[in-house]
């Protein structure tokens, strides 16, 4: 399946054509939904041959993958850079089996203090049961992760942005390290969307995104990603299936469409982002904005020199003020809806606090804090949105 025709062209260009095989499709530019389960061998030989290739983008058995899924993985890796990808049920399957891929009992895991919420649980609770020990580390700890690599470190994990505080690391620094210790690189790329930064070109050995965010981009799918270098592909595969996982038929083939026009999308959000973070930067009532191209942004330096844009995707810190004053605000919002997730067409908006869970790094702030998404609005809509939500939580009302 996979073919390296549009290995050479621009991003831009390659977006739009890889995966696409209409010469095995009867002509259709898009790849049929093959529901399938039990798949058929003319012969106890061809049988027994695809058992040899299991792993690879041999369809098998349901499990393994089918023409859609395969279609679908040959655009991510493309997009991101790596060798191959395997998609699995959601995000967080890919962080989980990722992570089982390359640890084992006794193993220890370097983890950045800023990472998504449940990567967190997923290391203090299912990793620590299986006797893999996680140190959690600064993300702007750069270089300096060296001191922190232990004989049995074997991945450090990293995520920039971080999660909700949008620090930005420098993953080149933290790979040349790391490799120096024997220990994998993972990067957490769901911000970026693997159209601003291109992890493989960076030092990292594994990928993961939740697809389920700008790749799908539409809010109705839960499915995540695993891309990796040549050396760890089979083993990724292999995990994920050892697992159980795989992502749906219909949900690879709408992440596939919505891969399509990821590139204008994107543009889109970016442009709406700076223009929502500056005007918030503005305003009175806020003590902080967290936005990797803003100068005071932990990494912003990196951030120029690594990334080709940024996403919708980033905080506001208001001064110190009631609890009720923000909820009359959040609760009343015209277009930003209140609800986890990103990367679809639509604005959000969550309350969080992003000190709480921190035990590398202490959090600087004490007002509240706001994780926006801007979505693809008219942003003259949200900024008026904004302003009169402004105006409820200084009337209290
Ligand atoms: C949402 C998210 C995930 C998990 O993805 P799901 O598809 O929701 O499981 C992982 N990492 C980051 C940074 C996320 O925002």
């Amino acid at each position: 399946m996979k073919t390296h025709k549009h290995k050479h062209r621009r991003a831009d260009t390659r977006i739009i054509h890889t995966g696409s095989h209409p010469e095995i499709f009867q002509g259709a530019m898009n790849p049929p939904v093959y529901h399938a389960s039990t798949v058929l061998f003319p012969s106890v030989a061809e049988m027994e041959a695809a058992v040899k290739r299991r792993y690879d983008d041999t369809v098998y058995y349901g499990l393994h993958g089918t023409p859609t899924s395969f279609a679908f993985e040959e655009a991510v890796a493309d997009l991101e850079g790596g060798h191959r990808s395997v998609s699995l049920c959601s995000g967080l399957a890919a962080i989980t089996a990722a992570l089982f891929a390359l640890l084992e009992q006794g193993d220890h895991l370097l983890m950045v203090d800023t990472a998504y919420g449940p990567t967190r649980s997923l290391c203090n609770n299912l990793l620590k049961k299986c006797g893999i020990e996680t140190t959690y580390y600064d993300p702007m700890i750069g270089a300096g992760i060296a001191e922190l690599i232990q004989p049995n470190t074997k991945v450090v994990f990293t995520e920039s942005p971080g999660s909700l505080t949008f620090e930005v690391q420098d993953i080149p620094a933290i790979a040349k390290a790391a490799h120096a210790g024997g220990a994998k690189v993972l990067l957490d790329n769901t911000w970026s969307a693997g159209h601003f930064f291109k992890p493989f070109e960076h030092g990292v050995d594994v990928s993961i995104q939740a697809a389920t965010k700008y790749i799908a981009g539409h809010a109705d799918v839960m499915i995540g990603t695993i891309t990796s270098t040549e050396e760890l592909a089979t083993r990724m595969k292999q995990t994920s299936v050892n697992m159980g996982y795989c992502a749906a038929p219909d949900d690879c083939y709408l992440s596939l469409r919505g891969m399509r026009t990821l590139s204008v999308r994107m543009d889109r959000h970016q442009e709406n982002a700076l223009a929502l973070a500056r005007w918030f930067k503005a305003r009175p009532e806020v003590a902080a904005v967290l936005h990797p191209a803003f100068d005071d942004c932990p990494g912003h330096e990196i951030w120029k020199r690594d990334f080709t844009g940024a996403s919708g995707l980033f905080g506001v810190i208001l001064k110190p003020t009631s609890r009720d004053r923000v909820t009359a605000m959040l609760d009343n919002m015209r277009y930003f809806g209140l609800g986890f997730s990103w990367g679809g067409f639509e604005s959000l908006m969550i309350l969080d606090d992003p000190g709480h869970i921190r035990t590398a790094t202490r959090w600087p702030h004490d007002g509240p804090c706001l994780r926006v998404h801007a979505g693809q609005e008219d942003v003259t809509d949200l900024i008026d949105d904004l302003d009169v939500g402004f105006a409820r939580l200084n009337s209290g009302a």
